[in-house]
């Protein structure tokens, strides 16, 4: 039997400049896929325009939640969130608080590290420049650990992104998956297998072609910490809303972690 792909809470619009359509459009596809929920999660603008390239700048805040609200107006049989993809730094933590889940009552925030800290100098995730190095992986843990433990993410993006820049699976991933397992545990947030890397070109590494992520392994060690999953397409494009989610629920069935499908992100149903 096909398990039931009725929520995503990961997509995004044409706002973060590497994304097609605009919030009606991904509305329009997840009702004709008799979807229940969808959230949206685009990229969160920054306070000081960082990274600007690939994300909304934060004047434009108010017209994607006016999007939103418009697609939930158009299509009033689905349920549709407001959230935003993030990037965890301490200096904004009042942006979050005060701005982005405050002001502009933005529904939920998901933790993606797309970069993250080494020494004071922050390291994008999607660079091999660096690949294999343990140092790298201790980091990448420490830093999304840390930034779980705010309280401020209900989800977790693609936690074993770290596939990107580390090709073997060894006695250090081991750790840091089940450390990251343990603290997503502890904070009641749910890891996201996320179905965009299952439609990503493969990456070669000493033992043969996988995807970068999501990491079978990862999901081995997860579901041993009694960690639990959400499974998200993350798309960038409104006909990939369900783009890859079946071999994303077989890779759960695989490695025996617990999908919740539907989540409800305010019921916390996987506690
Ligand atoms: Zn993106
Ligand atoms: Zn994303």
């Amino acid at each position: 039997m096909m398990d039931a792909f009725t929520a995503n809470w990961h997509t995004h619009t044409f706002r973060c400049k590497h994304a097609t359509g605009d919030a009606p459009d991904y509305a329009r596809q997840a009702t004709q896929a008799g979807m229940k929920t969808l959230g949206f999660a685009d990229h969160m603008p920054t306070p000081d325009a960082r990274w600007r390239s690939v994300r909304m700048d934060a004047d434009e805040l108010a017209d994607y939640r006016a999007a939103v609200a418009l697609a939930g107006r158009l299509y009033p049989d689905l349920r549709i969130f407001c959230g935003l993809e993030c990037e965890y730094l301490p200096e904004w933590h009042a942006y979050y608080t005060d701005e982005l889940t405050g002001r502009q009552r933005v529904d939920y925030l998901i933790l993606g590290a797309h970069g993250f800290p080494v020494a004071g100098e922050w390291v994008s995730t999607f660079s091999r420049q660096r690949a294999n190095d343990p140092r790298l992986l201790y980091a990448y843990a420490d830093y999304v650990i840390d930034s779980l433990a705010t309280g401020l993410f209900r989800l977790l993006a693609h936690p074993d992104v770290f596939g990107f820049f580390y090709d073997v699976w060894d006695d250090d991933t081991a750790v840091i998956a089940r450390d990251i397992a343990q603290a997503a545990r502890a904070a009641g947030v749910p890891l996201e297998i996320n179905a965009y890397g299952l439609r990503k070109p493969p990456v070669q590494t000493p033992c043969g072609w996988r995807p970068a992520y999501p990491w079978t392994p990862f999901w081995e060690v997860a579901a041993d910490a009694g960690a639990v999953a959400v499974i998200n397409s993350d798309t960038h494009a409104p006909a990939d809303l369900t783009g890859a989610v079946d071999q994303a629920f077989a890779l759960a069935r695989q490695s025996g972690i617990r999908v919740i499908m539907p989540l409800d992100l305010d019921a916390r149903n996987w506690a």
